[in-house]
């Protein structure tokens, strides 16, 4: 299967405002509950555990395990806006250091070449032509 095509540098508009920093290489950006600790992505209004208001935006680590996976086979109904001929895709839920999962798309789409636990890191891919997402790919050694 085709790969997700990466995008030129620097990116275009983002899918969404607030969902990673402009370090290189991109990093997510969490949400961290002062009050309770707990962390969340996207950074929400209030904190999903002790609705808190006092919310922290912080750097996600650059890498992170991939937790489960899947291949989205199908054209997702509406509110999908993706890019059109629909091609398959992976997405999966990624682990940063057991503060949060993030679920997202991966580069990758052969399962045959995803694994539960492999390392990967944050990327931006063209979610449809001019606008960016983030996603993960595999930590080449
Ligand atoms: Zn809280």
């Amino acid at each position: 299967m085709t790969p997700l095509a990466p995008p030129p540098s620097p990116p275009g508009p983002a899918v969404a405002d607030g969902l990673w920093s402009d370090s290189d290489p991109p990093r997510l950006l969490a949400g961290c509950c002062r009050d309770c600790g707990a962390y969340s992505f996207p950074v929400p209004d209030a904190c999903a555990r002790c609705s808190s208001v006092d919310i922290a935006a912080e750097n996600l680590p650059p890498t992170g395990t991939l937790w489960t996976w899947t291949v989205q086979r199908f054209q997702p109904k509406e509110p999908f806006d993706g890019a059109e001929p629909f091609a398959p895709y992976g997405v999966g839920y990624v682990d940063f250091g057991g503060k949060v999962l993030v679920e997202g798309r991966l580069v990758e789409s052969d399962p045959r070449r995803l694994a539960i636990g492999m390392r990967v890191e944050t990327c931006l891919v063209m979610y449809r032509p001019g606008t960016y997402t983030y996603a993960f790919r595999e930590v080449q050694p």
